[in-house]
Parts: C-alpha cells; structure tokens; sequence
C-alpha cells in the first residue's frame, strides 16, 4: 500500500483502493441520509460521523469536494418493503399533524444533534419531496431503456430483464436465482412479475396521503429512486463515493446502482464506501428489543440502558475508537473509558502551551506527523491515529515537566500538527463542562454553613452573624437545626 497517498475500501470491488478522482480537484460525494420520522439515535450518528471524517480528511487533502447528503422525507415504507405505510405519513396520523411538519420537525432536531457531535454541514441537503420531477424523468428513462413496467398504475423494476444485460448484485453478492427462493410473496406483490422486483412508482392508495400527479398515477417515488435521481442531478451520471451504512447494502444501494446503470447505461459510482454497525451490550439495535437509545437521551443520561449522561464529544470519540468497517458495541463501560481517554488527551494537548523551547530537540514532530498521515491514509484508520495521539500526549507531558525539549520552530511545528489532526481532521474540541448550577450553590452553601457553624462553637458571633445577615439580604433564609443548619432561596 502507498501510505502517501489516500487508500479506502471499495465495497463494489471488496479491496482497497488508491483515491483517484474522477474529475480532480473536484470529488463528488454522495451518503444517503436519515428518513426523518423520529429522532435521530446512535445508528444514525456512525455515518454522520464516519462521512464527517472523510469529507474533512479530503478537503485537507486539497480536494473541493460536494458533499450531498439527502433527507427522506417521502417513499419510505414501513419494514423497508414496497407494501406498508409511509414511516412520515405514519407519523403525521398519529400525531394528527402535516406529514411535512413531522419532516420540519425531526430535521430540526437531526441538525442540532449533528451540531453537537460536530458534523460539518454537507455541501447539499435535498429532500426526496423536493426532486419528484427529477425522479418521474428517471424513471421514464428506465421504462424507455427496458427495464421497468407498469402494473395497475405503478412502475416496478424489472430485475429479471436487467440481470439479462447487466450483472445485478454486484454489490451485496445477491444472485437472482437465490432471491427467487428467498424472497417471500407478500401481500400486493401480484402486481409484480417477479417478488424482487421493486416499486420505481407507487399508486397511491386513496387514504394515501403524501401524492404527486403523474401520467401513470396519483402516486409518490419508491425510496430507492430518490439518491439515484438526487446523485444525478447534483453530482453527475457519474461521482466518486457513495456512502451511507452498511444495512443500506441491500436492497437499496443494489437498487441504486441497477437504476442508475438502466437509466444511464453505466455504473454511476466508483467507490462505494459503508460503515459498519453499531450493537448494544451485544444485541443488534431494534425497535422490538427497545434499545433504540436517542442522541438527546444519551446527552441527556435519560433512558434505564444509560448509567447517566454522556456528552457529544464522548460519543463522537468512542466512535473513532472504532475503525468505521469494524462493528462497535455499545456499553456504560465502554463509553466511560472513551470519556477519560478523550479527557486525558485534550488535558495533555492543552500542556502544549506551557512548554517553554529549547536551544535543541529530543525529537521531531515530522516523525509522528509521518505516522498520523500514514494512519488516516490507510482508509481513514482513526483508532490508529488516536493511539498515536495518545503516544504524542505522553511527549507533551515530559515537554511541560521539562524531561524532554524542542526548539522554537519544532514547537511550533507540534502545535500545528496537533491543531491539524485533533481539531480539523478528527473534529475533535474542549467541551464546556456542563455546570450543574443547583448542585454547585448547594456545595457553596453547605460550606458557608459549615464556616458560621464553626465560627459559632468558638463563639465568634460577629462573624455567624455577618454570614447571616448577608446570606439573607441576598434571599437565603437560614434555619437553624439540631445539627447545624439548612437553606433556603426566598
Ligand atoms: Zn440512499
């Protein structure tokens, strides 16, 4: 592997690969983003975080990169299927409100926990509501081309036709012969010549709400459409990375790329990266085991899995303590570690500052700047990295104690080095300790209760009363008890 140049994994050709954009400077990068039904919890905050990382590594590499990531806002179905009910719309009946004010809503709340974990803003952020034109054109190419047809209204995806003339799962490695035996017939699926293939178009069902006029139907896009027509539209037929999380895979990304492919007549992505799953205690995430925990309910401590509260900071650390192909559990232990660790680094990068220079230096910051490169190129191998940052802070230590020296231009140099990797590429900052202002003023308290209650047992009564007296002009009534004595805010 060339360390010196950026290596990442493609899932299409199942190795590493040297980064070659297409169109260089430029790089296009495509990552499928959340069906904004609910509040976003720690399966969402991976790829934000994992796509995060790489949108920062390659625009520090130089590249100008257009980062789309979309919001679902229509098409997605109830257990991922072309039957069930729209997870918006679903939504907005129980809620009895807008299907778009529950979109409004969650992707509020989406932005502010992104905020938090400090995910940078993508370039683009479409909703599937807003490009319907561009998804009705796509898939009147697709019919044109052959590969789809119309049944009772709706357009499906001839997956059968397609496998003719292209190879289908080359992605997921899903074979066609192997999905007839294994997908079941559900409900509905008469209208499908085979049970894999997948709605391009729905008709929509007259308590449907969510519905747009076409010539085939009132009716809404199938949820794979929507990041194959919005890649399209902002990236070109063809871009460099199309990423999202690995449970994408199948069915939707292998749907990406058959649409694209029977729309265009090529493959529209050249790397596909995925980053892999994160489980709880063990167990994968799911609705019926209820261990979907919330960003806000991790920052928050308010949910029976959590021991307490755990900041935005911690939970963006203990997820580049992972490297993103590799899974990651979940657990109080494992995030409390990830919260001391990240404490101890960000308490030694801060010693930096204190460190006087030297006339000579005991080591270069070239060697670890080396390392740190060498990390990130071998597809974004952040654990690697922070454990080099973690070698780095041990230095930074002996440099304040004065074990070690650097001159002036090679503290200097370490300090852009550690600006560089922990702040920019890792997006890594110093949190405001969150105060907890009730618990502060009752140990303040306690203690000048403690000071008047010492000053009385040797009888200085001018100062117990000074405290007092102060204590209530500024609203504290003092009680006196049995055993000292108690407060309260007037
Ligand atoms: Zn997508």
């Amino acid at each position: 592997m060339e360390v010196s140049k950026l290596n990442v994994y493609n899932t299409l050709s199942k190795r590493k690969e040297v980064f070659e954009p297409l169109n260089p400077p430029h790089v296009g990068l495509y990552v499928c983003g959340p069906t904004v039904y609910g509040d976003a919890h720690l399966g969402h905050a991976r790829p934000a975080i994992t796509f995060d990382i790489l949108f920062r590594y390659l625009q520090h590499l130089g590249y100008k990169v257009r980062y789309v990531r979309n919001i679902t806002d229509v098409g997605h179905l109830e257990n991922d299927a072309d039957e069930g009910e729209d997870k918006i719309a679903k939504k907005a009946r129980l809620e009895q409100v807008e299907p778009m004010e529950v979109v409004q809503f969650f992707t509020d709340r989406y932005h502010r926990n992104m905020d938090a974990l400090n995910v940078l803003k993508p370039s683009i952020e479409p909703r599937a509501s807003g490009h319907i034109i561009e998804q009705q054109e796509m898939i009147r190419e697709i019919l044109e081309h052959g590969y789809a047809y119309e049944s009772d209204g709706s357009i499906y995806f001839d997956v059968a036709k397609y496998n003719e003339d292209y190879p289908y799962g080359k992605l997921s490695g899903r074979v066609v012969d192997e999905l007839l035996a294994t997908t079941r017939e559900l409900a509905g699926q008469q209208e499908k010549k085979n049970s894999f293939d997948f709605a391009l178009w729905k008709k929509a069902s007259p308590e449907h709400i969510m519905r747009w006029p076409s010539e085939w139907s009132d009716g809404f896009p199938g949820w794979h459409l929507e990041c194959s027509a919005m890649s399209t539209k902002y990236l070109g037929k063809e871009f460099d990375i199309h990423g999202g999380g690995l449970d994408l895979l199948f069915p939707h990304h292998e749907s990406e790329i058959a649409q694209s492919t029977a729309a265009h007549g090529h493959e529209s992505v050249k790397y596909w990266m995925h980053n892999n799953m994160i489980t709880i205690n063990g167990q994968k995430m799911g609705k019926s085991l209820g261990n979907f925990i919330t960003l806000d309910e991790f920052f928050q401590g308010n949910h029976s899995l959590l021991d307490r509260a755990y900041s935005a900071m911690t939970i963006r650390f203990f997820i580049l303590q992972a490297h993103y192909r590799s899974t990651l559990d979940f657990s109080n232990e494992a995030l409390q570690a990830s919260e001391k660790g990240l404490e101890r680094l960000m308490q030694a990068m801060s010693q930096l500052d204190k460190v006087k220079p030297s006339d000579v230096s005991d080591f270069s910051p070239a060697e670890y700047e080396a390392l740190f490169y060498a990390a990130m190129n071998d597809d974004l191998n952040t654990p690697v990295l922070i454990a080099h940052l973690f070698d780095l802070s041990k230095r930074i230590n002996s440099l304040a104690d004065g074990r070690e020296h650097l001159t002036q231009t090679d503290l200097d140099a370490l300090k852009q080095l550690v600006h560089r990797f922990l702040e920019e590429i890792l997006g890594l900052k110093t949190e405001e300790k969150k105060v907890d202002t009730t618990a502060d003023l009752d140990g303040i308290m306690q203690l000048l209760l403690q000071v008047r209650h010492e000053a009385k047992l040797h009888k200085d009564w001018a100062t117990a009363d000074k405290i007092r007296n102060q204590l209530q002009a500024l609203g504290f009534q003092i009680k006196d008890t049995k055993d000292g004595a108690e407060w309260i805010k007037s």
